[in-house]
């Protein structure tokens, strides 16, 4: 039994943990209903995804039975008519499927090396998640799912390496922040012709906010409070097909940021704090669970937990050790009255900002990063997480801080630094996202010694759509107040383009030229390199 102190009513038993992802792949487990005779003229319409997991690999589908209703609510904007398919959706029995899946050695499946059947059960809106732990390692693979005399398409992925092997280079994409109102996906057109091996997106997988009809790429569904809405949304984006397509590509590991709840939620507390905080939480949660292939174990106590945080090692070249900074943190200091979520704040005028007891981590994710950089013997150690982890001091000749991200946290990221100072794993990168915007930074040991060291480096990755609101002029006065930060740029949107080899980490800046365009031409802003034991980033 574990307990988790800041959570007071909280105590997780693993057994109970795995019973409803293991119901979903144990026939007989839930009460059986007749499977549908006629099925919906594609189930599979949501495309299907892969993840690596501790065990080997996560397979994800989910089965869409009656398409044709969901899209003519994801097309519909009566809002009545909306609520009332909402309500509907609650009082309607809904079937079972047991769904076959295949993996194979090639992509026309002759060599068929796995197969099973998985059960698709309503209360986890038909998703299929299923994990396989006794693939070779270091290989791809291609699977599919099957339902009827329907076949999912081709999704490719591949198995983690063995845990001492050292192949390089390894090639993964870094992305972020996809509002679907701001533009088209055709940024993940670029990156499957770049060819990662994994994508690690780091938040803001959908956006869960109202109608704006003044909006390039409107929708016409209300804030996202419900369950319902929440899957609404998810399928919604997942119908885009260069998002779908990049998930049929190669495996994401994937966190999640704010907008997967609300703006700048903090635990359950939105910037609306009387707005269904626990309530909306949960059902955000258990929507983000059925439309990625997160491992089963990230399950835990039916959504009020779900441990996202997790190291995914690649062998003994990298180790990906992601973190979840929004389930556990402390709200934000200085709130005005009566609101939840971020504020600009002076330094002076806010010393709750530094309050050694405000967390952000978590203690417990805090313990556990700790040791995860203790422990690792991997050449490179990326710390794969939400929002820009250097210090950015917004007014010139002042001390001005954002308080959403590690800003607003500085004690927490002062114990972190102790940590890697105390661990010194080879090679710390922090990867990040959130703020639409380029920041490649050095991460210091003490920030205010300009003559200080870098003891690890920054990505901190653009959107792949969401709007920065910074112009040029303003990144540029920003980073030149801030003399750790080698690199900004807020105007693009794209992804970055990470080459690990064992000597050096390459990293290109990927951007588009236009999110409007449905199919836009992409461009290497600029190119770094981190060498081999030197901690910083240096233009390559
Ligand atoms: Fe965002
Ligand atoms: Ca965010």
């Amino acid at each position: 039994m574990l307990t988790f102190p800041w959570i007071p009513s909280m105590r997780v038993d693993r057994r109970s943990l795995l019973k409803l992802a293991a119901a979903a792949a144990v026939p007989g487990a839930w009460t059986a209903r007749p499977q549908a005779r006629a099925l919906a003229r594609d189930p599979f319409a949501l495309g299907v995804a892969s993840a690596p997991s501790a065990r080997g690999i996560v397979l994800w589908t989910r089965i869409v039975p009656d398409l044709a209703e969901e899209i003519a609510r994801l097309s519909h904007p009566d809002l009545d008519r909306y609520l009332t398919a909402r309500r509907e959706e609650l009082q309607r029995p809904a079937p079972l499927y047991d769904v076959r899946w295949e993996v194979a050695q090639d992509e026309a499946f002759t060599q068929v090396v796995r197969r099973g059947t998985a059960r698709a059960v309503p209360e986890l809106a038909h998703s299929v998640h299923v994990e396989l732990g006794d693939l070779r390692p270091a290989r791809w693979y291609w699977y599919r799912f099957l339902l009827g005399d329907a076949v999912s398409p081709p999704g490719r992925t591949r198995t983690p390496e063995a845990p001492d092997a050292a192949r390089a280079p390894l090639r993964f994409a870094l992305a972020s922040c996809q509002h679907y109102e701001h533009g088209h996906f055709g940024a993940y057109a670029h990156m499957r012709a770049d060819d990662p091996e994994v994508v690690l997106f780091v938040g803001d997988y959908i956006y869960e906010g109202g109608p704006n009809t003044r909006r390039f790429r409107p929708h016409p569904f209300p804030s996202a409070r419900t369950l319902f809405d929440y899957r609404l949304r998810h399928a919604l984006y997942r119908c885009d097909p260069d998002l779908q397509k990049m998930h049929a590509h190669c495996p994401w590991l994937v966190t999640w940021d704010d907008h997967e709840v609300s703006n700048d939620y903090a635990r359950d507390t939105g910037e609306d704090p009387h707005v269904d905080g626990h309530a909306r939480r949960l059902a955000a949660y258990q929507a983000y669970y059925e439309h990625l292939p997160l491992p089963v174990a990230t399950l835990i106590e039916r959504f009020s937990h779900v441990r996202l945080y997790r190291t995914q090692h690649a062998g003994a070249l990298a180790s990906f050790i992601v973190l979840d900074d929004r389930q556990y943190r402390d709200r934000q200091p200085c709130q005005p009255d009566g609101r939840g979520g971020s504020t600009v704040v002076d330094d002076a005028a806010c010393p709750q900002r530094r309050d050694p007891k405000r967390t952000l981590l978590g203690r417990e994710q805090l313990m556990w990063l700790g040791q995860q950089l203790a422990q690792s013997k991997a050449r490179w150690n990326f710390i794969v997480q939400q929002t820009l982890f250097s210090p950015l001091n917004r007014e010139h000749g002042g001390a001005r801080y954002w308080t959403d991200g590690w800003d607003g946290y500085p004690a927490e990221r002062e114990r972190v630094l102790a940590a890697l100072d105390a661990a010194r794993p080879r090679n710390p990168v922090f990867l990040g996202g959130d703020v639409h915007a380029n920041w490649v930074c050095d991460v210091k040991r003490d920030f205010d010694d300009p003559h200080a060291p870098a003891i690890a480096a920054e990505f901190c990755g653009t959107s792949i759509t969401s709007a920065s609101g910074w112009d040029a002029a303003r990144t540029a006065r920003v980073a030149a107040d801030n003399p750790h930060v080698r690199y900004a740029d807020s105007e693009r949107r794209g992804y970055l383009l990470g080459d690990v080899e064992k000597k050096r980490l390459h990293a290109r800046l990927r951007v588009v030229d236009d999110v409007r365009k449905a199919e836009p031409a992409i461009a290497t802003l600029a190119e770094f390199e981190v060498a081999d034991g030197r901690g910083g980033v240096r233009r390559a």
